[in-house]
């Protein structure tokens, strides 16, 4: 499938989960770019130690490494889901030219609104399974096993750790967001959903947009 989605929102506001559902339903490639940097990071390499500092401070990674990330990973395969970029007004730039280079165009953003006050309270409880890769909100804290697959192995990310971090991202993503909502207004592809609802009702509301792009 020809499509090519942005999500847009605050960490925590809930992208990363329907990104996945979506991608699955649709058979879209999913780019999570916080993925693919902390994968980078996992390496270990000189550039994977760059990189985790700015991520555990809550920091944006340089847009040179941003480019070099994404032309490794987007092929000439279509249909795509963006989680996570772009973060700013020079992201956006150029993920336009990466899919005008490739005879495409951004089809449909979603912008995730969401309270400050419910991410704070989802970043708290969330955790990733080290098994599976999902993302998983565990409010009872005995309960330390990944919902969707069983395994006892899952983890709390390091800047999920942190309230400075986690203010800081916030902080960058209000900072940077006005210009990337008008960037994409000006092509008429933004629309915005309340993601401050369960996980299907939010799934329906982003498949009814999808529906309606492709009318
Ligand atoms: P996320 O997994 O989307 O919450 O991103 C976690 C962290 O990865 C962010 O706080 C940034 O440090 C970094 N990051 C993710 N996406 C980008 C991006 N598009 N540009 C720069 N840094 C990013």
């Amino acid at each position: 499938m020809g499509l090519n989605l942005v999500f847009l929102g605050l960490p925590g506001s809930g992208k990363g989960t329907q990104a996945l559902e979506i991608a699955k339903k649709f058979e879209l490639n999913l780019i999570s770019v916080g993925d693919l940097l902390r994968d980078e990071c996992d390496k270990k390499s000189d550039l994977g130690l760059k990189i985790k500092k700015r991520i555990d401070e809550g920091e944006l990674v340089t847009l040179d490494i941003i480019e070099e990330l994404l032309r490794q990973n987007i092929d000439s395969k279509d249909g795509f889901i963006f989680d996570g970029i772009p973060r700013n007004i020079e992201q956006a730039v150029l993920l336009d030219k990466l899919m005008q280079e490739r005879d495409a165009r951004i089809d449909l953003v979603i912008e995730f609104q969401i309270s400050e006050n419910s991410i704070i309270d989802r970043i708290k409880h969330r955790y990733i399974c080290n098994q599976c890769g999902a993302i998983l909100c565990l409010n009872n804290a005995t309960d330390k096993y990944c919902l969707e697959c069983g395994v006892d192995d899952i983890f709390k990310r390091k800047d999920d750790c942190s309230t400075k971090a986690v203010n800081n991202r916030i902080n960058v993503y209000n900072e940077e967001f006005h210009d990337i909502k008008n960037f994409y207004i000006a092509k008429s592809v933004l629309y915005s959903i309340d993601a401050d609802r369960n996980l299907e009702e939010v799934t329906c509301s982003i498949m009814d947009l999808i529906s309606k792009s492709q009318a």
